[in-house]
């Protein structure tokens, strides 16, 4: 239900974008609160994307996008440092096999340059192959940005969150806001169950749904257009066969096919770009995957389909513009962001710092705090540690000894962690330590998550769900069995 404290800013959405906006707002002397409809945060196009943390080659000089995108992708090394968020410059390249395709690839390399996008190199077939040994024998020329970087989008969502709230933030979830008005007192925000909320300022950053927010407020937006986009996960067995990240020349609505390698050592391939008449539609299809292997084999021929092992789908939220849009309502008091579409996941941390700024050109006093802390406490990740390192954690933490994933050895310790850190559901919990995320898909694991999820929470297991309220994962008839003190995960 509703808090009653007036809140200096309410922020509308929990993605990538929104949690960037809630922690750059926590540095300053202001009481800010984030309302997110899903269970978790970071669950809309944040979680279903390529990680990729573009170098800014990709976008038209003078653009949001553009600018916005090399600025984004310059702060990543302090934020994830700061945040303990797995990130690596792992360098993209664009690779072209004919005549036409190499002249398309010299445009975005003097693109590159006008967007002063640094560390761009242009080499032949063989040169970069000497670097990605894999890379087809028709590829004739490279365009290779150093810059270029892979991310965990989801874990860096949730840990912007977490080190917002540590600074002093609300973070409120299962909250989907129906209604926003504005009187003498400010904003009254309502969500669908008829909580309230009250602000003086409010950011809009709902993803493929902030056009109809716009509207609660009044402005006369164009719709976003959904884009559906697969991607589909191979085993880690093969998660070397290429170190860069993978482009073709793009296509004008997207990208094109890539081959992603992942901030956790699988490789992706992916996304298709599918216009949709809906927002929630979500499913991977037999035409997908063809799409996707015939492209990305053409890039890196080893690529087998027997190797894939998870898929999913994200929506992105398609600008209408082709450009990132920033609006304003109510005297500058309500600040819109609309069509973060790709580069949005590298924007993030540049889109925040804007939307700061437009909240400051509409009144908003923004004054440093002294005490603000921008790191969070680290992460174990037992599985990266040294073998004396793991028997000190152990020591410390006998649950660090107790491996409940055995595909990606994560351990209760782990798991126990991330719900201290604002896991909820045994997503969150996948999403946070990868239990559940390797070959067996957590066939193995997902009872013994569930089992730690009640325990930590204090809650049944009948309770626990996969993604929120409607997803629970046990009928009545499987509580015995976790009555039953079977431990042995
Ligand atoms: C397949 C795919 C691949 C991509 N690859 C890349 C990439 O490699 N690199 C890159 O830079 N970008 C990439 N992108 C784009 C990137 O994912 C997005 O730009 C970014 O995630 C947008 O973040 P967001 O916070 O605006 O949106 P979201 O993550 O969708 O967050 C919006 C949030 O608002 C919440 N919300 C909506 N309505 C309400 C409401 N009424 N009340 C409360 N909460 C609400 C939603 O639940 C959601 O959590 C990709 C996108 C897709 C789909």
């Amino acid at each position: 239900m509703g808090e009653k404290t007036h809140y200096d800013v309410i922020v509308i959405g929990g993605g990538v974008v929104g949690t960037a906006v809630l922690r750059t707002l926590s540095r300053y002397q202001l009481k800010a609160a984030l309302l997110e409809k899903h269970a978790e945060v970071g669950w809309g196009a944040t979680k279903a994307n390529s990680g990729i943390v573009h170098a800014g080659f990709h976008n038209k000089p003078g653009s949001w996008m553009a600018k916005l995108c090399v600025a984004g992708n310059q702060m990543y090394d302090q934020l994830c440092d700061e945040l303990d968020v797995p990130f690596l410059r792992n360098g993209l390249m664009m690779v072209a096999r004919t005549q036409e395709e190499e002249e398309i690839l010299q445009q975005f390399y003097q693109q590159g340059l006008a967007n002063g996008v640094p560390g761009m190199e242009i080499l032949d077939g063989d040169a970069a192959r000497r670097l990605e040994p894999n890379l087809a024998e028709e590829i004739t020329l490279v365009l290779r940005a150093s810059t270029g970087g892979i991310v965990a989008p989801f874990e860096l969502a949730a840990a912007m969150a977490e080190n917002a709230a540590a600074n002093g933030a609300d973070v409120y979830t299962e909250v989907e806001v129906a209604g926003i008005s504005h009187g003498d007192d400010g904003f009254t925000i309502t969500s669908k169950d008829g909580g309230t909320w009250k602000a003086t300022y409010i950011v809009n950053s709902a993803g493929l749904f902030s056009d109809d927010l716009a509207r609660m407020c009044g402005l006369d937006v164009p719709s976003l257009i959904p884009r559906k986009g697969e991607e589909y996960i191979l085993d880690q067995r093969v998660g070397n066969l290429v170190r860069h990240t993978i482009f073709p020349v793009p296509t004008p609505k997207s990208k094109g096919i890539l081959v992603i390698p992942t901030a956790e050592g699988n490789l992706m391939i992916g996304p298709t770009a599918l216009e949709m008449p809906y927002k929630d539609e979500l499913s991977t299809t037999a035409e997908g995957l063809d799409e996707i292997l015939s492209f990305t084999q053409r890039l890196v021929p080893k690529i087998s389909r027997r190797d894939i092992i998870a898929s999913f789908a994200g929506i992105r939220s398609g600008s209408p513009t082709g450009d990132f849009i920033f609006e304003t309502s109510h005297e500058g008091k309500a600040v819109h962001l609309l069509g973060i579409e790709s580069p949005g996941l590298t924007a993030a941390p540049a889109i925040a710092e804007h939307a700061a700024e437009m909240l400051a050109e509409g009144g908003l006093s923004l004054i440093e705090k002294p005490d603000f802390n921008p790191r969070r406490p680290k992460v174990i990740r037992f599985k990266q540690l040294s073998d004396e390192e793991k028997e000190e954690v152990i020591k410390e933490n006998p649950l660090y000894a107790h491996v409940v994933c055995r595909c990606e050895t994560i351990t209760e310790g782990e798991i126990v962690d991330a719900v201290r850190r604002g896991a909820r559901t045994v997503d969150g919990v996948k999403f946070r330590t990868r239990a559940g995320m390797g070959r067996c898909q957590g066939g193995f694991c997902t009872p013994y998550v569930v089992k730690i999820l009640a325990r930590e929470l204090g809650v049944s297991p009948l309770e626990i769900t996969k993604r929120g309220k409607g997803s629970e994962l046990l009928t009545a008839e499987a509580k015995s069995f976790l009555k039953g003190g079977e431990t042995n995960a």
